[in-house]
């Protein structure tokens, strides 16, 4: 089982982004958010994406969002229910293989540092849950970087994506960390919020307010900066997809 195969049969279950990298290059993370802490045999990160529907977020730029749309089709199914089949999919096939891969949500870390959920099984290991930070593996993987908005850009799709990782311990060839920007400061994100880029967890201009079960994190992909984000990438180029009707930009 080679990079090549692991690669090929994640994008048969459904993938549409797939990066490695190896767990080296974790190296230095606080061991709450190392996935050496959740397995320590672990040789290689393992990344994938799949794409959020652009149509999902046309209803919220026409001020008329259908209801669960964005949420759902973009959101809660695609990451419960899509992604993680095409996850668990990828885990049994390499187990078929004889190696492990432990599948682990995309969980936004920075929300989920102030919820301590147990105590340490012993001295010295961190407490559970260990939440790994799915930018930073997406990032290591090779699949693009954390714009200025705070979303995560890829190349392929600019905004429109959702992740999961694996941890495997078989040791694969990796993929170079991206070395351009996909974000080029173009400010389309800050000249089109209409909060001054504050007061997110009270945005009414698109964005997802999501619950404890995603610690209340304020989803900005289908929010009025997200979504000029994705227009000024796509006007300009920048990003891969091609699409007959522009969103707009403000
Ligand atoms: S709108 Fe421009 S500045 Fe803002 S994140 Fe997107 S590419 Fe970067
Ligand atoms: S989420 Fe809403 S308030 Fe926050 S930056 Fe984006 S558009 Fe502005």
């Amino acid at each position: 089982m080679e990079a090549i195969d692991v690669k090929n049969a994640a994008r048969r279950f459904g993938a549409d982004l797939v990066g490695i990298a190896p767990l080296s290059r974790f190296d230095g993370v606080a061991p709450q958010n190392d996935p050496r802490s959740i397995f320590p045999q672990g040789k290689t990160m393992i990344v994938i994406g799949r794409r959020i529907p652009r149509g999902t977020i046309r209803g919220v730029e026409a001020g008329n969002p259908a209801n669960g749309t964005v949420a759902d089709f973009g959101l809660y199914m695609l990451e419960d229910q899509y992604l993680a089949k095409t996850t668990y999919d990828l885990v049994i096939w390499m187990e078929n293989q004889g190696f492990e891969a432990v599948p682990m949500f995309g969980y936004d870390v920075e929300a989920t540092a102030g919820v301590p959920l147990g105590a340490p099984v012993s001295e010295g290991k961190p407490a559970p849950n260990v939440y790994v930070d799915w930018k930073r593996a997406a990032h290591l993987c090779g699949l693009g970087e954390v714009g200025r908005n705070g979303l995560f850009i890829t190349p392929e799709f600019g905004t429109l994506q959702r992740f999961a990782m694996l941890v495997s311990d078989r040791e694969l060839a990796p993929d170079e960390v991206l070395e351009r920007n996909v974000c080029d400061n173009c400010n389309a994100c800050e000249e089109a919020c209409p909060l001054n880029s504050t007061l997110c967890s009270k945005c009414s201009a698109g964005a997802v307010q999501t619950d404890f079960g995603r610690f209340h994190t304020v989803d900005k992909i289908s929010a009025a900066c997200g979504r000029a984000c994705l227009a000024s990438l796509e006007e300009r180029g920048l990003i891969s997809g091609k699409f007959t009707t522009p969103f707009r930009k403000h």
